[in-house]
Parts: C-alpha cells; structure tokens; sequence
C-alpha cells in the first residue's frame, strides 16, 4: 500500500540487514515477507562483476603488488562504464564532499552525468544530525543543484519508516538519542518525539531510592549520531524499551566511525546504537545503509532494474555492502576513507565491481 512520506510515496518497509561484521536482525517486517521482489532483482549477494564488467567495462588488474585473486579491478574505461548504467546513487561523505569542502572534479562530474548523458543520480548519506532541508542547504552552498527529492538521509529514513508503519496511528511519541536533523523530519511527518538536544545537559538524579521517571507513551526510540550523547539518555531509552510494551528501537545506522574532523577517525553511531543494544538486549530496525530501505524507495518509484544502477561510495562495510546486497553495481572511490592499500588487503567478498581514485575519473 503506498502512502506519502514527505510527498514522497514509499510502499516497503525496511528489512534485515545482511551485512558481515555489521549483522543486524530487525524486529520490522522481512523483506520477502512483505512484498514480492524477486521478479524485480536478485535476492542474494551480487557476486564480483568484475567478470561482467569485462563485457560492458574495459578494466585492467590493479596493478599494486599486494593485489591478490578477487581483487576488485581498477576503472580504466569510463565511457564503456557509463554506457551500462542509467542511475548513479552517491554516498556524500568522502564521495561528494570532505568535511565542508567539495571534491574536485565532482560539480563538472554531475553535469557531466546529467546534463550530458541524461543519466539519473541520487545523494545518499547515513549522517542524521541533518534533515534533508539541511542538507539541501549544503549541496547548494557548495554550489551543487540538487533537488530535494534526490536526497536520502538516514534522518529521513527513519521517518519514512515510522510513516510506512503508520506509527502516527497509534498516538504514541518518538524519544530521540540524536540531533536536529531527526527532528526535523519527525516534524514534517506529524510525529511528537522528546529527547534529542534538548536532553544535552540533563543528568539523572540517582540517590539513594530515585527511580528516573519516563513517559509511557513513547512507541519508539530513534538512535542516530549524537555528540552529545550521556548517561540520562542512555537510561531514557533503555526505560522505554524495556519498560513500554511494543516500543520500536529504530536505529539510523551502524557506522562504526565518522569524520568529525579530517585529523582522525571518531566514534560512529555505532556507539550509541551499542549502548542501547547492551542495556536493552534488544536488535535495532536499521534504516540507513545497508539496509534496503532506501534503494527499494528507488527501485520502486523510477521503476528500475537494480543491475542499471551504480552504487558509488567510499566505505566498503556500508557502501559497497549496501550496493552488493542490493543488487547494484558497485564503484569504491578512493576520495574518503577507504585506501588503495585497505581495498586490496579486503577478502574477495567485500570487494567492489571496480574502484577509482575519485567520479572526477568517470570524466576521463
Ligand atoms: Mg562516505
């Protein structure tokens, strides 16, 4: 049954995440369960194309010394590439932009695709402290014409999985372990929630026989990035979902690090999703990548065939796993955090269909 989210019609809900270390089993509905998509894709783990890649790309080994058999193959055609592929779907972080500052190559490079080839591209990002109307703001700040629509952050995958459930139906508020961009979106689709920012400085009073207080009627806690995650919200959530019957525990992503700054690695919503599993025993219904929740919007709305789409990001454990359990073809950038060094010493199975150094390479 499709239904709007934002003005944006989804009809799935979101379903096991089959990622390796990132394994996460949801309380949601499967996804086979809930519609038929074998007609439309492969249900299973998209094998290397590098053998494929062959016919429709012209590629050539890599030609580091560590590269070992399975390797995925460095692009060298990109006009035979292009030539299979009708729709581009980006990671940002690392991919589009680092940090605050575009990539070189990559305003040429989305012309390029769109203007010149016709070809369709969409900006997906795990990042919730932003709504999709932020980060609008910060593809045109950089110069970059995007449309709202082809924007899907994990902020607004949790939304658009509360509106797919119809959690709005059941009166219930969301609590928030997160920033402001979840509760923008939570806004727009008409769901109460607490927590979040306003929750920074609170501490729990725990002195001889407190007990902290917490509203029974939040349905579901929402768990994204926070840096200002602390112990009073720690105990919120785990209030809630192991006190109030049926209360979802929905988690944006399972990033393990992010990119505060560019001097080092910082702990991802992986942490915070963590500590709520670990006081709760609970699995969270992941949204963001990998799970399918937002290539089966697109798949379902464009009506395409997920071996036309190019799945195109700088981290192996949620981009390339992202593309590969869909599905999609699948190109590892060098432009973020994953290192030419770090992809060949990667088994086989977590390889891309092909990598290069940044999309400026999809030009030359
Ligand atoms: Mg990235």
């Amino acid at each position: 049954m499709a239904f709007i989210a934002h003005g944006l019609p989804y009809t799935r809900v979101a379903g096991p995440v089959r990622s390796g270390a990132a394994t996460t089993t949801t309380r949601g509905p499967r996804r086979n369960a809930a519609k038929p998509f074998s007609g439309l894709r492969p249900m299973v783990d998209a094998p290397l194309r590098a053998a494929g890649c062959a016919g429709a790309w012209t590629m050539t080994a890599a030609p580091a010394p560590t590269a070992a058999a399975g390797v995925a193959p460095r692009l060298s055609d990109p006009a035979s590439m292009l030539a299979g592929i009708k729709t581009f779907i980006f990671d940002c972080d690392g991919v589009v932009w680092r940090g605050d500052s575009l990539i070189d190559g990559v305003k040429e490079t989305l012309d390029y695709l769109r203007k010149d080839l016709g070809k369709r591209v969409f900006f997906v990002t795990n990042n919730s402290t932003k709504s999709r109307e932020q980060y609008l703001g910060k593809f045109t700040k950089l110069g970059l014409d995007v449309e709202a629509e082809e924007i899907f952050s994990s902020s607004f995958a949790a939304a658009a999985y509360l509106e797919q459930t119809q959690f709005a139906k059941t009166g219930k508020k969301v609590y928030i372990i997160g920033e402001q961009g979840i509760e923008e979106e939570l806004a727009l689709i008409g769901v109460p929630y607490i927590g979040g920012p306003s929750d920074k400085a609170k501490v729990a009073d725990m002195s001889p026989g407190s007990a902290m207080p917490h509203d029974a009627d939040v349905g579901a806690v929402v768990v994204g990035f926070d840096r200002h995650v602390n112990y009073y919200k720690m105990q919120y959530a785990q209030l809630c979902i192991n006190e109030n019957p049926g209360c979802l525990f929905i988690a944006t992503n399972l990033d393990a690090v992010t990119h505060l700054t560019d001097a080092q690695e910082w702990a991802g919503n992986g942490a915070m999703v963590g500590a709520i599993r670990g006081c709760t025993g609970k699995e969270p219904i992941v949204v963001g990548k990998p799970s399918s929740l937002m290539i089966d919007y697109i798949v379902e709305k464009y009506g395409m065939a997920p071996s036309e789409i190019c799945m195109v990001g700088d981290r192996m454990d949620t981009d390339i796993m992202f593309g590969k359990n869909n599905g999609l073809q699948t190109m590892l950038v060098l432009s973020g955090v994953t290192t030419e060094e770090k992809l060949l010493a990667a088994d086989a199975s977590s390889q891309p269909d092909c990598y290069a150094d940044s999309m400026a390479n999809f030009m030359a």
